[in-house]
């Protein structure tokens, strides 16, 4: 039997009285701690006789190292980096300033290259960086300025008090498979906190809680996902120049499907690879990391690859969804931020300098409020309007329709584009609809038996050790590991679903879209099917992944022992 991971009832924690709880130390909650106390220290020098304290303002971070979960292509758009470090160019770690930019749209092997970049992708101006060696600098600028930040705590459940939000409880530690406790068990804190910012990255499981709570989703589009699978390549020198930056559309993906590749030359001969595949695909026998192994057979990219050697891999979901999926970001107790809001321009493909401008816009909102000594309902909704007057809707409103264009294949999904770009965005209506991702999953039996176009990317990809590679060889070098007498963090909420319908209906898709094989299924005598779910959960690099796709929304993601998880270095 299964048994999953829970907060346990009955046992008595200690609390914590806080100001500001901020939930997850990426590029959008280090921003918003790093501005908070900008501020503070403003307002300390202007009014000596009425400082505000930094003491009570905690960031939660389920690492164990800043940095270690963040993963990204990753290229960034200074803008909101100039805002909060004027100066941080000359000191932050930068791989390279873009210098060049190409398009391409690959067949099965050859590749036609656009004449022009399109303007979405020159990306001149931008920097390629690893986010985690980013963020890891950005979070000890968040310590040198007095803020804590608890490495190695998720932050498991909120706390509500008649409709607010007033605080987090975080993880139980030392808690055994059986969900018995250990000799080592340590209850998880209740932090009362007077606001908490939401800042978990891409379906942040709070947030999932807040959402379904309140309904925040009623009148907006469903959220769309991709998963971007990553490596990190060393190559012969010369191979790529720092600051050159590739993309391709095509291959080997069909019509079908929505996603593409970067490939971005970063320092030290090093190159950042990876394919986005939409999660929205039809076929539940598709593999994103077979995906990526597909693609770098591709003449052009194997070329490219020849005589290197991949050092690292992980995987992250993305919102792709835009604009009109963005929930309301402020309520009584609360703030959502960056990737957790769904702030992605996926026409750029960037979302970082969107979040990092989100984290400071709310460190504004919360500085107010803590200045005004006023957390009241109004206070945090300003937070609404300032995103609404800044450029993060500037800059998103014009494309809030870009994916939805999309909805009905590659083709339409250019011309849409194309519509959009001499519209304003708007294109051929107003308000774009579409579904959620997993909705458009098809049965097996509406689906060619020999997968058709997308017979190659089906089912695990083997690999040959040296271009390409199998799930668990690439698995290894994400260097993921989790505390394994623990109760699985991936709960099915109901597993006759996985043993009984889906094996015959999608035939168990989360062995397929799971990029670190957590899912298996394996023989059993006492199923009808004969198969039952089995999981490896310290295996998971927490993309999220199996709580968007899967097509009964059985699955919840919820956050491991702190401190488990993926340790993504140069990623
Ligand atoms: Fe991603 Fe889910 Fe697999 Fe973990 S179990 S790696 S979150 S798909």
């Amino acid at each position: 039997m299964i048994v999953f991971r829970k907060p346990l009832t009955g046992v008595e924690r200690p609390a914590m009285e806080a100001d500001v709880v901020i939930v997850g130390g990426g590029p959008a909650g280090m921003a918003c701690a790093l501005r908070l106390s900008q501020l503070i220290d403003e307002h300390n020098a202007k009014h000596p006789d009425a400082p505000l304290s930094k003491e009570n303002i905690y960031l939660l971070e389920k690492a164990r190292e800043i940095g270690a979960h963040c993963l990204s292509g990753a290229l960034l758009d200074p803008r909101s980096m100039r805002e909060l470090l004027p100066d941080f160019e000359k000191e932050a770690p930068l791989d390279a300033a873009v210098i060049k930019e190409s398009v391409y749209y690959l067949t099965r092997t050859g590749k036609f290259k656009f004449p022009v970049t399109p303007p979405p992708m020159r990306d001149h101006g931008n920097y390629v960086i690893s986010i985690n060696k980013f963020v890891k600098w950005l979070g000890s600028k968040v310590e040198e300025a007095g803020i804590t930040v608890f490495t190695g705590f998720a932050g498991s459940e909120l706390i509500f008090e008649t409709g607010r939000v007033v605080g987090v409880r975080t993880d139980d530690k030392g808690v055994d498979k059986s969900g018995e406790q250990k000799s080592n068990f340590e209850p998880g804190y209740d932090l009362k906190a007077k606001v908490v910012i939401l800042a978990e990255g891409t379906r942040g499981s709070l947030t999932k809680q807040l959402v379904g709570r309140f309904q925040l989703d009623r009148e907006r589009n469903p959220q769309t996902y991709g998963v971007g699978v990553k490596e990190l390549w060393e190559l012969p020198a010369g191979r790529i120049a720092p600051g050159e930056v590739i993309y391709t559309m095509g291959y080997p993906l069909s019509f079908n499907e929505y996603g593409g590749a970067w490939i971005y030359g970063a320092k030290d001969n090093t190159a950042s690879l990876g394919f986005v595949t939409g999660l929205d695909y039809p076929d539940p026998r598709i593999d994103p990391q077979h995906v990526l192994q597909e693609f770098k057979k591709h003449p052009f990219i194997a070329k490219l690859l020849e005589g290197g050697k991949m050092v690292r891999y992980g995987a992250k979901s993305l919102p792709y969804g835009g604009w009109w999926c963005v929930p309301p970001l402020a309520g009584d107790g609360w703030m959502i931020l960056g990737d957790s809001a769904g702030f992605l321009n996926s026409q750029r493909l960037k979302g970082i300098h969107l979040a990092i401008k989100s984290g400071m816009l709310a460190a504004e909102t919360a500085f107010e409020a803590m200045a005004k000594n006023d957390f009241s309902l109004p206070v945090l909704e300003s937070f609404q309007d300032r995103v609404e007057e800044s450029w993060i809707k500037t800059e998103l409103w014009p494309v809030r329709n870009f994916h939805q264009g999309f909805e009905h294949g590659f083709v339409s999904g250019m011309i849409n584009a194309g519509i959009q770009q001499f519209t304003s965005g708007r294109g051929l209506h107003e308000h774009y609809p579409n579904k959620a991702g997993h909705l458009r999953m098809k049965h097996l039996n509406q689906l060619p038996a020999d997968g058709g176009a997308e017979a190659r990317i089906i089912g695990p990809a083997k690999g040959d050790g040296k271009l390409t590679f199998d799930k668990l060889t690439d698995l290894y070098y994400s260097g993921t590991k989790h505390e394994e007498d623990q109760p699985a963090h991936l709960v099915i909420h109901d597993t006759d679903i996985c043993n009984e319908r889906c094996v015959k209906e999608f035939g168990n898709p989360c062995k397929n879209f799971c990029p670190a094989n957590v899912y298996e299924m394996v023989e059993a005598t006492d199923t009808p099917s004969g198969l039952q779910i089995h999981l490896n959960p310290s295996n998971c690099v927490h993309c999220k992944t199996c709580d968007i796709m899967d097509p009964y929304e059985v699955i919840t993601w919820v956050p491991p022992e702190g401190g488990g998880g993926p340790n993504y270095e140069g990623m």
